[in-house]
């Protein structure tokens, strides 16, 4: 540790070296990498010793927030106890199958089984490879094709990336493979037209049925998409959304995989997504809460539907990774459950903390650059609009978000922005004093945006 570079050295270093997920890399080497040093409940603080507001929990994932001693000692004891061993030859390790367990015990009656991997995206070819292997037992191999949504975020291994309706990832490496299509997304105010949220949510659900039927039902194996889309922008759906979704999926048999990996763990006030949203999937891809991020690790939650054909009727599923079940990662994530349920972390965003940040967010809509300002939990996604009464859109979204966004970071706080959304996910356990730090700099920083840009 002591032999650490001077940290003053640390961005050539990193320039020299570092190739950074989804960035220019040489804009980026021009500019210099922050550095974070250290963090404490919402705050992190950088290597000049400035310090920030994550309002974004690093990548919707600290959900107990940061510095957590006790999920450091329970890493600790395990990597001394035993620090790894496999899961695939018959055996396992006591983390991860009371891991496996107790995620089962907060999944509803009927989803009962994990597969374990290391991150989202392996998460998402688990269960792209489970659902085709599901139909090809049950003597429908033709049952192959996929339906997603565009704007939607799966990962960024080539079926997640496949899976994702991001048109600038699909350029980069002949995506999407074979098998998937792409439906609308229910994202009303850019898209709705003059169709109410309620009439814009059935229509976009509907897309999914038309999509099925083009296809032809016997060659439909899945759909999948999140509770809310997070990185396409924290798009929430109208409330006709979900249920009709729901019943299309069954009504064409047609497997539902709901993605966990942010909405899961707390975030909208229940344990996952889909209870929120009243719907039953039959395969869901958790990660980022399952251990807030403290070590990484990733699976699938399965259905008794699915378990029922994977345990009784397929034999060897000859898929996993080395670190599937990692008892160090599951010791972690199983001290990061016990801190979400020991301080009712799930009942405070649903009924405590969610509503507070609700209206405070709510009061960005009077802002005039705002075009909405809506939240589930501690989720929230703020639309900038050029003219409020016509839902105009400023011409240049991305560059109007990054102006938000680049504000708020000099001013210490970390938002994200897509587009021309702003986007909060901050830990689960901000307080009301943190809340309002976070929506009294986002409003300067719109001030500025008002100030600055005219169209
Ligand atoms: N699904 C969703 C909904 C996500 O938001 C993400 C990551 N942001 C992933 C999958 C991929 O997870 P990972 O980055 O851990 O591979």
């Amino acid at each position: 540790m002591n032999d650490r570079p001077a940290l003053s050295n640390l961005a050539t270093i990193d320039a020299a070296h570092h190739l950074h997920p989804f960035s220019d890399m040489k804009e980026l080497n021009a500019r210099g990498t922050r550095i974070i040093e250290r963090a404490e409940g919402v705050y992190i603080y950088d290597s000049n010793g400035r310090k920030y507001l994550d309002a974004f929990a690093g990548l919707w994932c600290v959900n107990v927030g940061y510095g957590r001693r006790s999920i450091a000692d329970a890493a600790y004891r395990q990597m001394q106890e035993l620090p790894y061993y496999n899961t695939f030859f018959g055996t396992t390790t006591p983390p991860a199958t009371l891991l496996a367990q107790k995620i089962a015990s907060h999944g509803g009656e009927k989803l009962k089984r994990v597969f374990f991997t290391n991150s989202g995206s392996e998460a998402t070819d688990t269960w792209f490879r489970m659902a085709r292997v599901y139909w090809k037992v049950l003597g429908k191999p033709e049952k192959t094709e996929v339906i997603a949504r565009k704007n939607g975020y799966h990962g960024s291994t080539v079926a997640g990336a496949s899976l994702g309706g991001m048109k600038l990832m699909h350029e980069q490496g002949n995506l999407p493979i074979e098998g998937i299509h792409h439906i609308g997304q229910p994202y009303w105010y850019a898209e709705g037209g003059d169709l109410s949220p309620a009439e814009f949510g059935l229509k976009v659900a509907r897309e999914l049925e038309e999509k099925i039927d083009e296809l032809g039902e016997d060659r439909v194996a899945a759909f999948v998409a999140e509770p809310i889309q997070g990185a396409g922008g924290v798009i929430i759906p109208p409330e006709t959304y979900w249920p009709e979704i729901a019943r299309i999926c069954k009504a064409r048999n047609v497997l539902l995989v709901v993605d966990e990996v942010i909405c899961g763990f707390g975030r909208l006030g229940a344990w996952f997504g889909h209870q929120y949203y009243g719907v039953e999937p039959d395969l869901a891809p958790i990660a980022k809460g399952l251990s807030s991020g403290y070590l990484p690790i990733g699976g699938v939650l399965v259905s008794d539907r699915v378990a029922d054909v994977m345990v009784n009727e397929l034999g060897d599923f000859y898929h996993g990774f080395t670190y599937s079940g990692h008892p160090v990662a599951a010791a972690a994530a199983l001290e990061n459950i016990r801190i979400i349920e020991e301080e009712g972390l799930v009942e405070r965003v649903r009924d405590d903390i969610g509503p507070y940040f609700a209206e405070a967010w709510k009061s960005l809509e009077d802002h005039d650059v705002v075009g909405q300002a809506e939240s589930v939990g501690l989720i929230g996604g703020l639309q900038l609009a050029a003219d409020k009464a016509t839902r105009r859109r400023y011409a240049k979204p991305d560059d109007i978000g990054a102006t938000v966004r680049n504000h708020c970071v000099e001013n210490g706080l970390i938002m994200r922005a897509t587009g021309d959304r702003m986007l909060a996910s901050p830990a689960l356990t901000i307080s009301r004093l943190e809340i309002d730090e976070v929506v009294e700099k986002l409003r300067a920083a719109l001030d500025h945006l008002r100030d600055t840009v005219r169209e």
